[in-house]
């Protein structure tokens, strides 16, 4: 009986699994999958109370048939859910043709003695592929860190363990019927690859989605909602990043920053939500006036910084100069919101002794120097 056992054990596993994806799912809106998981492992739970049947079925051929199909069912939500994660469409076409060959098979599996190796073969291959297809869309998604590398390396694992389970039905064979499998020692060496391997699965899933859920909220709360831009907090955990590596390869490193003239005025004269606009499409402006490698961020109300990796004061001075002009050229002009904005940009180098604090001074002091001179224009802090 020691199938028996190690069916219970597995069956009680997923369970748990399947109230630990759901808790998952429900506790955060945010994460996608967890939903279909759990809605994988509680088949699997169906899958294993159908197993514990067998024994008592006099005519046990639908409830054989049953578990290949819940199987099926659970692995294939399974492969849904990973996708959703992954924020990929689910292979729908794939899991499709999966079914029509698991049921095409099912002719074949009749003609065949149960338990024997040649039927073991055509029961696993379905599962075989489903298991590939999710190691496949894991290695296909954007995300290539250590834990989704480990993730696909589990994933083909389970993939190899109904392959194992194959040599074993086809060395050991299973039970002359149905009603055996609990008790023969095909059952208790098959359930225990799928105890271990299952956890496995389940332990680096419930890991990615926690990676995720921190990253996204640690990207929540470094970005302004306003602007879509990174906010003050992101900023300094970046641009500090970017000035050790301005020290390390002793390449040049300019900051700009930016506020817009008279912004009062504009509050006052057409209204807040007006106001929030013109920083909003600022904001745009400033998004694809720079490289990807340079950072963009509103400091606050009006504040606006943007920090050059590679460039110095010089080019600093250029860049903000072209941005000074666009907002002429390219702010869109929308009903209710002034003709003209203005901005100024005081710009500095990062020197050799300098910390971030410093070259935030030392820019500041050039913008204070922009606004007392007339505003709408570009200065730069002396070395
Ligand atoms: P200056 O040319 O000297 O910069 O003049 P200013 O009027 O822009 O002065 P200051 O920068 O001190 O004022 C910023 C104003 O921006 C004050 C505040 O009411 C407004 N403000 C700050 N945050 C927001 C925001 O999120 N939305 C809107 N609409 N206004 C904001
Ligand atoms: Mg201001
Ligand atoms: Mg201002």
């Amino acid at each position: 009986m020691t199938g028996a056992y190690i069916l219970s054990i597995n069956m009680f596993v997923a369970a748990l699994f399947a109230v630990a994806f759901s808790v998952v799912a429900s506790t955060n809106p945010t994460v996608r999958g967890a939903r279909w998981l759990a809605a994988g492992y509680g088949i699997g739970v169906l899958d294993v109370a159908l197993e514990f049947s067998l024994p008592w079925l006099v005519h046990p051929d639908l409830a054989v048939f049953s578990i290949y199909v819940a199987y099926l069912a659970a692995l294939s939500c399974g492969v849904i859910g990973v996708a959703t994660h992954y924020g990929a469409s689910p292979p729908t076409r794939a899991i499709l043709a999966i079914w029509i060959l698991a049921a095409g098979l099912i002719p074949a599996m009749i003609g065949l003695p149960y338990g024997s190796g040649p039927r073991s073969l055509l029961y696993q291959t379905p599962y075989v592929c489903l298991q590939l297809l999710m190691t496949w869309v894991v290695l296909r998604s954007s995300r290539q860190m250590a834990l989704d590398k480990l993730l696909a390396t589990v994933s083909f694992l389970v993939a190899g363990t109904y392959l194992v389970k194959v040599a074993v039905a086809w060395r050991i064979g299973i039970a002359s019927g149905p009603q055996g499998y609990l008790s023969s020692d095909y059952a208790a060496i098959s359930q225990t690859l799928g105890a271990v391997f299952l956890i496995a699965l389940a332990l680096v899933l419930l890991l990615v989605i926690m990676r995720d859920t921190t990253l996204e909220m640690v990207v929540r709360s470094e970005t302004d909602p306003l602007s879509g831009l990174l906010n003050r907090r992101g900023f300094t955990r970046h641009a500090e990043r970017l000035v050790r590596k301005a020290k390390r390869t002793g390449l040049p490193l300019s900051l700009v920053t930016i506020d817009l003239d008279r912004f009062k005025a504009i509050n006052d004269g057409f209204g807040h939500a007006a106001g929030d606009m013109v920083i909003a499409d600022f904001a745009g402006l400033l998004a694809q006036s720079v490289d990807g490698s340079d950072l963009v961020a509103r400091m606050g109300g009006e504040e606006f910084a943007i920090l050059l990796p590679g460039r110095g004061a010089e080019e600093g001075g250029r860049i903000a100069e072209d941005i000074r002009l666009a907002i002429l050229q390219e702010l869109p002009r929308r009903d209710g919101l002034p003709d003209t904005v203005t901005a100024s940009f005081g710009v500095a180098e990062l020197a050799n002794m300098d910390q971030l604090s410093d070259l935030s001074r030392k820019s500041d002091a050039a913008l204070y120097k922009a606004k007392t001179m007339g505003r709408d224009r570009v200065s730069i802090a002396l070395q």
